[in-house]
């Protein structure tokens, strides 16, 4: 079942499509698959999805329905069975500068590099950069992580909230078509990670960029997308899409944000909701 996001949430239009310059990435269609020796693991069943410039899209659904699966395909590490992806209207063949992805792990950082090392070499190799051009836009990014006065230390010596900021800078330091986040910040405790997904809204209003955000916890899609796709258990398939741009920080424990957790909870696991 495909719930029409406007009968799920009245009175709020997509203001993303008309804020920005129009469709970027579109996903259609895709199937994905693993071959084992043993057995083929369909991870995500025709899903189709549009994110549009300017967008805070989230893909949200239960553990193992394939988001990883379906970002790591827009990354093009992974190619679709059938279906395809594109971006800009190219069809995406393979990884790119254009597309940058932040993973949970803290370890993504190379740990014999500082913290600006790590935000400045990426851009002197694939933007093609000099040394004092890639150090200017790495600290430039730095400073809106709020990171600036670490930019020599070695990743070891940060919290795991400090190195996702890193990683976040220098995501944002190669000015991606789309920045897409695989959980960034499941592996956080609690308070921090309400920190660092108000930081990240901070961010965009600042930096202004597109993104592609795939997390399991229904109250942080909220606060953090615009847009979100609800994704039904193994293999992922595409339950609705809703809007969700009213909500923030300031929306935990208010009743409508907590009924439209109740909500999105029914969508995702009462299989039967949707037939009657
Ligand atoms: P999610 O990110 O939503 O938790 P994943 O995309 O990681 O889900 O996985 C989707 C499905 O694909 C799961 O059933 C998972 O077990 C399976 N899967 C993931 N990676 C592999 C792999 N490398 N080989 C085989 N199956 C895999
Ligand atoms: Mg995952």
């Amino acid at each position: 079942m495909v719930a029409n996001p406007a009968s799920l949430f009245p009175n709020h239009g997509n203001e993303a499509a008309a804020a920005t310059s129009g469709k970027l990435l579109a996903v259609e269609h895709v199937n994905l698959e693993y071959r084992t020796r043993e057995r083929i693991v369909r991870a995500t069943h025709d899903v189709s999805f549009d994110v549009y410039g300017g967008d805070r899209f989230v893909l949200l659904g239960p553990s193992g329905c394939g988001k990883s699966t379906l970002l790591k395909a827009v990354a093009g590490f992974i190619e679709p069975t059938s279906g395809s992806i594109s971006l800009d209207g190219q069809i995406v063949r393979g990884p790119g500068a254009d597309r940058i992805v932040v993973f949970q792990e803290f370890d993504q950082l190379p740990p014999w590099k500082t913290v600006l090392q790590n935000v400045a070499f990426p851009l002197r190799v694939a933007k093609k950069l000099s040394r004092v051009q890639a150090n200017e836009r790495a600290l430039h990014y730095l400073e809106k992580v709020g990171l600036a006065s670490f930019a020599n230390a070695y990743p070891h010596t940060l919290s795991g909230g400090m190195k996702q900021r890193v990683a976040i800078a220098r995501a944002l330091a190669m000015q991606p078509r789309v920045l897409l986040m695989d959980e960034p910040f499941a592996a956080l405790d609690a308070l921090t990670r309400r920190k660092m997904q108000e930081e990240l809204l901070r961010l965009w209003e600042e930096v202004n960029f597109t993104l592609l955000f795939v997390t399991h916890s229904i109250e942080e899609a909220l606060v953090v997308g615009n847009r979100i796709l609800l994704l039904s258990p193994h293999p992922g398939r595409v339950r609705a899409e809703l809007n969700s741009h009213q909500y923030s920080q300031d929306s935990f424990g208010r009743t409508d944000f907590q009924r439209s957790v109740a909500r999105i909870h029914h969508l995702l696991f009462e299989e039967t909701e949707g037939a009657q």
